[in-house]
């Protein structure tokens, strides 16, 4: 579909690297990513579920519909999908074994937002904070609140605790504490060694995981969700930053947008995604302004402890169709995928510090 506003004319290295049915590309000007043309949808999600997420978003974009509309289709994809642990259907339970549900989402055309917290029952969470945000002047609801709200709306309670999330909790639980009567009789404890064991749920030490979907629609409007089950094995009634405007994501027309993953506290504390927003309005590309924000956050904790990196991860597309992302530690670069008029792709980003 042809772009309402033209393609910049950049030259730019695009290397196409097959990796099963995925391409792998990257477009660079001189170290910056390139504009990748209108309309385009973005999320930070790079398994199959999110390609599959973008494919559905793309499908409203291309046939006119607006960023709001593609962002809240591809995001109920991924909330469904009972294999992802870490958002909607499926996600890991707090530490009570209770799903509880974070997201928000915000309008650039309408400077709108809703969202809800420690929402539970409700497959698509995402869903009912837009109609929060479309329906009501409040901008979010929590908790009891909330799911009496989406049940007056008509969405359908469920149990949202799948058996494979039910299982990854009780094996959390049963190694909490040596000392405690989770977990088999003290003479068959020794697990060290059991390799089969430990390996069995990799998803119990990864308390990490949300999604973000962002775009730009053909009439260039821009639009962004952050959907989550949160951190696992949180403390009940735990809000974190998916739900927080301006934390957990932040949208201006006149810009572009922003979301957040990984540890929400530190997230909450930096209103890192409206941070990314102001710095791309000042000039910086999506790239530069989430390393910039990542740098803000060690800045911060540097007088009271030097080593300290949390964990998040950052996604930021601007009005010209620029893309960046950027994660604050681990070994590989962090990537995001991409659906564009130039087809789907993933953008790797960078790393502030590798451990
Ligand atoms: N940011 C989410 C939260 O703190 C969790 C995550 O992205 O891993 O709830």
């Amino acid at each position: 579909m042809s772009s309402s506003i033209s393609r910049r004319n950049f030259f730019y290295r695009g290397v196409g690297l097959s990796a099963g049915t995925l391409m792998l590309r990257h477009f660079k000007v001189f170290g910056r990513p390139v504009g990748q043309g209108l309309p385009m949808i973005v999320t930070s999600h790079t398994n199959l579920t999110g390609q599959k997420a973008l494919e559905a978003g793309w499908d409203v974009l291309q046939q006119g519909g607006s960023a709001v509309d593609a962002i809240e289709k591809a995001a109920n994809i991924i909330e469904v999908d009972p294999e992802d642990t870490s958002v909607g259907y499926g996600g890991l339970p707090n530490e009570a074994g209770v799903v509880q549900l974070d997201a928000s989402i915000m309008d650039g055309k309408t400077y709108n937002a809703g969202a809800v917290g420690c929402l539970e029952n409700i497959k698509t969470p995402v869903s009912v904070a837009r109609i929060v945000m479309e329906r009501t002047d409040h901008i979010f609801l929590v908790g009891q609140g909330a799911l009496q709200f989406a049940r007056e709306w008509g969405f359908r309670e469920e149990n949202l605790l799948t058996e494979k999330a039910r299982k990854i909790w009780l094996r959390w639980k049963e190694n909490l504490n040596p000392d405690d009567d989770w977990g088999p009789p003290d003479h068959l404890r020794n697990r060290k060694n059991d390799q089969a064991y430990w390996e069995e749920f990799p998803e119990m030490e990864n308390h990490h995981g949300t999604v973000n979907v962002l775009a730009l629609d053909p009439q260039g409007n821009v639009a962004g969700l952050t959907t989550t089950s949160g951190l696992s094995f949180k403390i009940p009634g735990r809000v974190g930053d998916s739900p927080i405007i301006g934390a957990g994501l932040y949208v201006d027309n006149e810009v572009g947008a922003a979301g957040a993953t990984g540890r929400g506290e530190d997230v909450i504390k930096s209103l890192a995604s409206y941070y990314i927003v102001a710095r791309m309005a000042d000039g910086r590309t999506p790239q530069e302004a989430c390393e910039d924000a990542l740098n803000m956050i060690i800045r911060k904790y540097k007088k009271v402890n030097p080593d300290f990196y949390p964990s998040e991860k950052f996604v930021a597309i601007n009005k010209s169709g620029e893309v960046g992302c950027a994660t604050m530690r681990g070994r590989h670069n962090p990537k995001m995928s991409l659906m564009t008029p130039r087809g789907f792709s993933k953008y790797e980003g960078t790393i502030i510090h590798r451990t």
